[in-house]
């Protein structure tokens, strides 16, 4: 039976979820997750929504109906669904000793995703996870209106960068336009998920993007948030959400990267014009994610984090 006929007709047949998505989530994450929690909804199911760590201030506007735990609840849930988590790891450490006892539908679309649910539905062609909800939607009769509809559309447009990058298949493309026409308006819908950012944090980013550098004859350019430049500016890693796409445009750049110290260790994110593959580069310092868009966390300091990154990343444009 297909994954996704089998998947629908065992969340038609179960009760009691905990829904959950990857820790620092992004708009995929918690499109897919709070869309979920929808979909479930409609179906008359018990559903509580779960994250480690939270709505991030960004996506304060959303103002999801029930709450999203920070804390695993008291009651414990049969089942669990687990999105956009391309390991166990990303789902939190909270949620880790429930990931070995209970049933778990793993879906999502990370590029080698090492299949830790009961159930697995790992989609790589899907654009986004917010997708695969809404190709369960379908698949159980729930028309994507409303507050679902505007949740899958989060998910979609965070994921294919507004439907610019490779991921956005014609059946994106489809889904989003069956959205609008059950009557969500993407201009207000667009304004709200852009307007939430401060002076301070423009701010910020221009100074980055001044220390902007290339490397690799002009193949690689990177960026650096330091913790000195959030202290000093009132700003904090919130604020440098997306900035590394803006530096993968600069004519010749093959690849951007990001590196954004942490309280331990660099977090690093890359991104790649179509023809390169920055998941391998991620994969071999134990982070991941797809093929143009991938990131994880170095020990070590700022400058080694620098060295390393371009070392590594020019190895791989060598075999491109
Ligand atoms: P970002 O650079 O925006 O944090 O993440 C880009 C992509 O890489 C996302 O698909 C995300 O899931 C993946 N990614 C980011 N950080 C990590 C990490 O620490 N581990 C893994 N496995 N994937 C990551
Ligand atoms: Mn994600
Ligand atoms: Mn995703």
């Amino acid at each position: 039976m297909p994954l996704l006929k089998q998947i629908a007709e065992q969340l038609r047949d179960a009760d009691n979820f905990l829904v959950l998505a990857h820790v620092s989530p992004d708009g995929d994450a918690l499109g897919s997750m709070l869309a979920m929690g929808e979909l479930l909804d409609a179906l008359g199911k018990k559903v509580v929504l779960f994250n480690e760590s939270g709505i991030p201030r960004r996506f304060e506007w959303l103002t999801p109906k029930r709450e999203i735990l920070t804390r695993l609840p008291e009651e414990e849930p049969d089942n669990l669904i687990v999105l956009d988590c391309g390991s166990a790891e990303r789902a939190g450490e909270l949620i880790a000793p429930w990931l070995k006892t209970k049933k778990v539908f793993n879906i999502d679309h990370h590029l080698g995703n090492p299949m830790f649910g009961t159930l697995n539905w790992v989609e790589q062609r899907a654009s986004s996870v917010g997708e695969m909800v809404g190709m369960l939607a379908r698949k159980l009769g729930v028309p994507l209106v409303g507050l679902l509809g505007e949740y899958v559309y989060l998910a979609l447009i965070s994921d294919t960068g507004d439907f610019c990058f490779n991921n956005t298949r014609p059946e994106t493309l489809e889904m989003a336009a069956e959205i609008l026409r059950l009557g969500l308006l993407p201009g207000p819908f667009h304004e709200q998920k852009q307007s939430t950012g401060k002076l301070s944090q423009l701010q910020m980013r221009g100074t980055v993007l001044q220390q902007a550098r290339l490397y690799a004859d002009g193949q690689i350019s990177l960026i650096c948030f330091t913790r000195e430049l959030f202290e000093q500016t009132g700003t904090g890693p919130e604020d440098t959400e997306g900035l590394v796409n803006t530096v993968l445009y600069v004519n010749g750049v093959q690849v951007a990267i990001s590196l954004r110290e942490e309280e331990q260790g660099i977090k690093f994110s890359l991104r790649s014009k179509s023809s390169t593959n920055v998941q391998t580069v991620a994969f071999r310092f134990g982070g991941g994610g797809h093929r143009n868009a991938a990131g994880g966390t170095l020990l070590m300091d700022m400058e080694q984090a620098k060295a390393t990154m371009i070392q590594a990343v020019t190895e791989e444009l060598g075999k491109s």
